[in-house]
C-alpha cells in the first residue's frame, strides 16, 4: 500500500519504519527541515533500539523517504496517518492544533478515497472535528479514524511489529477492509484486531495510560507508607504481583512518572471529565502524587547535608524518563536536578543516550556537567543520585565508585540496589519504599 505518516517523532517514525518493513511505500512528513535533511541523510533523529537498522534497510530499498512537503508527502497515498504533537494547552487539554491545522490543508489536497488516521492520542471527539476540517475543502470521498498507539519507548519497534492488540474506531467497513490488509501482517500470531466506534477508541487509549499511571502511583503509595512503617516494598511487589489478578508489571516504585505520555494524558482525561461535568476524583490524586513523588529523595538529601547543599557536587546518573531512550520529556531527572541548581548545588550528570537532549534546554544546558562516562560524573562528587535505572548502572564496579565519590552515599530513585548489598559495603543508602542504610 503507500502511505503518509505526518508528523516523524517517536511514533511516527516507528509507524513509517514498520510499515515500510512490512513492504508498504511510505513517505514521512514533518515540519522540522532540520530532521528531514538528517533522515534524508541517513541519520535518524532519535534513539530507538532496533529502529536504526530497519530505517537504513527501507530507505536504501527505496520504501522509505521523507519530506517537508505536505502535498508531496500525500501524493498518491491511499492511507494517512497523523502522528503529530497533542501536548498539553494551557488549561491541561490536549492542544489539537498541530493535528486540526494539517486536517485543514489536508481537505483541498485528497484527490482519491483516503482513509485519515489519528495515531496521535486525542480527546473524544476529536475525529468529528478532524473530519469536518478536511470536508470543509475537500472535493473527494474520505474516512477519518481513530487508530490509537500503544507503543512504548525503548521497545518500541518490538511493540508495533507484535502488537497486544491493534485498536482501531470506525464504522466505515472501506476503512476497515483497509486497516485488516495493513495491519495484517503484525498480527499473524492471533493477536486481535479490536474494532469499535471512534469515540470509544479515542477513550480506550486514555483509559490505559490512566490505568497505569494510577498502578505505578498506587505503588509509589504503598512505598511511601512502606518506609513509615517498617516494610519492604520490593517484597510487597513480590507479595502481590504474583497474584494473576494483579499481575507482575507497572508495580515498581520509584521517583514518579514521566515522558511524553502520562502525565499529559491524565491531565487530558481529567480535563475531558471535568467538561463533562464528572469529577474524575483519582486522577487528580495521581497528578498530585506523582509531583510529589518526583522530587521525593531531595528532603533526605538536604537532611544528609545538614540542611544545606550549597557548593556542593551531586553526580547524577540518569536523565531520560527511563532506560532506552533519549526521551526527556518530563523526566524526573529534570526537576530534582532545578532544585538541585536552585539551592546553589553543582550537578555532573550522564545519560548512555539523552546528555543532547538535556543540554539543548535553556535552563538546564548550560548548568550541568555532562561528562562522557558514568564514573567521571563521580569525581570530586558529594553524592550520587541515581535518576533512571538503565541496566549498566546496576552492576557498577564500586571500587571505581569509591575511589572518585567523596562520601559513600547514594540516593536512588529506582530502587537498582539489594539493601543487603549496600550495607555489606558500607554505603548511607536511601531508596524508595524501603527502610534507609546507615
Ligand atoms: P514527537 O514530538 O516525538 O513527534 C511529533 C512530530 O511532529 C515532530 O517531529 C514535529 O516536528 C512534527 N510536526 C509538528 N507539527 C507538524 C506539522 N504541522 N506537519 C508535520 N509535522 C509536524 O511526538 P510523539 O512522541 O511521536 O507523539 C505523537 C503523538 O503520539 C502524541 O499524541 C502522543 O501522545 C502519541 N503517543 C506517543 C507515544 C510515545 O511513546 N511517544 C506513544 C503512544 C502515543
Amino acid at each position: 500500500m503507500k502511505l503518509a505518516v505526518v508528523g516523524t517523532g517517536y511514533v511516527g517514525l516507528v509507524t513509517g519504519t514498520c510499515f515500510a518493513e512490512t513492504g508498504n511505500q511510505v513517505v514521512c512528513v514533518d515540519i522540522d527541515a532540520r530532521k528531514v535533511e538528517k533522515m534524508k541523510s541517513g541519520i535518524i533523529p532519535i534513539y530507538e533500539p532496533g529502529l536504526e537498522e530497519l530505517f537504513l534497510r527501507n530507505t536504501a530499498e527505496g520504501r522509505l523517504s521523507f519530506t517537508t512537503s505536505l502535498a508531496e508527502g500525500i501524493e498518491g497515498a491511499e492511507v494517512i496517518f497523523l502522528a503529530l504533537p497533542t501536548p498539553p494547552g494551557e488549561d491541561g487539554s490536549a492542544d489539537l492544533k498541530y493535528i486540526l491545522g494539517v486536517a485543514k490543508d489536508l481537505g483541498p489536497l485528497l484527490k482519491q478515497y483516503t482513509v485519515i488516521i489519528d495515531k496521535s492520542t486525542v480527546p473524544v471527539g476529536t475525529a468529528e472535528k478532524v473530519r469536518a476540517a478536511i470536508a470543509a475543502n475537500a472535493s473527494v470521498e474520505f474516512d477519518v479514524i481513530s487508530n490509537p498507539e500503544f507503543l512504548r519507548e525503548g521497545v518500541a519497534v518490538e511493540d508495533f511489529m507484535k502488537p497486544d492488540r491493534v485498536v482501531i474506531g470506525t464504522t466505515s467497513e472501506k476503512a476497515k477492509a483497509s486497516m485488516n490488509r495493513l495491519y495484517a501482517p503484525l498480527v499473524r500470531q492471533g493477536n486481535p484486531i479490536i474494532f469499535m466506534d471512534e469515540r470509544s477508541a479515542e477513550m480506550t487509549k486514555y483509559a490505559a495510560n490512566a490505568f497505569l499511571a494510577v498502578k505505578i502511583t498506587f505503588m509509589n503509595e504503598i512505598a511511601n507508607l512502606c518506609e513509615k512503617v517498617g516494610a519492604n516494598v520490593d517484597d510487597i511487589r513480590r507479595g502481590i504481583g504474583t497474584d494473576s489478578r494483579i499481575g507482575k508489571r507497572f508495580l515498581f516504585a520509584g521517583i514518579g512518572y514521566g515522558g511524553s505520555c502520562f502525565p499529559k494524558d491524565v491531565q487530558a482525561l481529567s480535563k475531558t471529565s471535568s467538561e463533562h461535568d464528572y469529577d474524575f476524583q483519582i486522577l487528580d490524586s495521581v497528578m498530585k502524587v506523582n509531583e510529589e513523588q518526583k522530587t521525593r529523595l531531595l528532603p533526605s538529601v538536604l537532611e544528609y547535608f545538614g540542611g544545606d547543599v550549597k557548593g556542593k557536587t551531586i553526580a547524577v546518573w540518569g536523565l531520560a524518563f527511563k532506560p532506552y531512550t533519549d526521551d526527556i520529556r518530563e523526566a524526573p531527572a529534570l526537576y530534582n536536578m532545578r532544585e538541585l541548581l536552585a539551592a546553589g548545588a553543582h550537578v555532573k550528570a550522564y545519560d548512555p543516550e539523552a546528555m543532547e537532549n538535556v543540554a539543548n534546554l535553556a535552563d538546564l544546558g548550560s548548568k550541568v556537567t555532562f561528562t562522557k562516562d558514568a564514573y567521571s560524573a563521580l569525581v570530586d562528587a558529594d553524592a550520587l543520585m541515581i535518576m533512571t535505572e538503565w541496566p549498566q548502572f546496576r552492576t557498577p564496579d564500586f571500587e571505581k565508585l569509591e575511589a572518585r565519590l567523596k562520601n559513600k552515599v547514594i540516593f536512588d530513585g529506582r530502587n537498582v540496589y539489594e539493601l543487603e548489598d549496600m550495607k555489606e559495603r558500607g554505603y548511607t543508602y536511601f531508596s524508595i519504599g524501603r527502610q534507609k542504610i546507615n
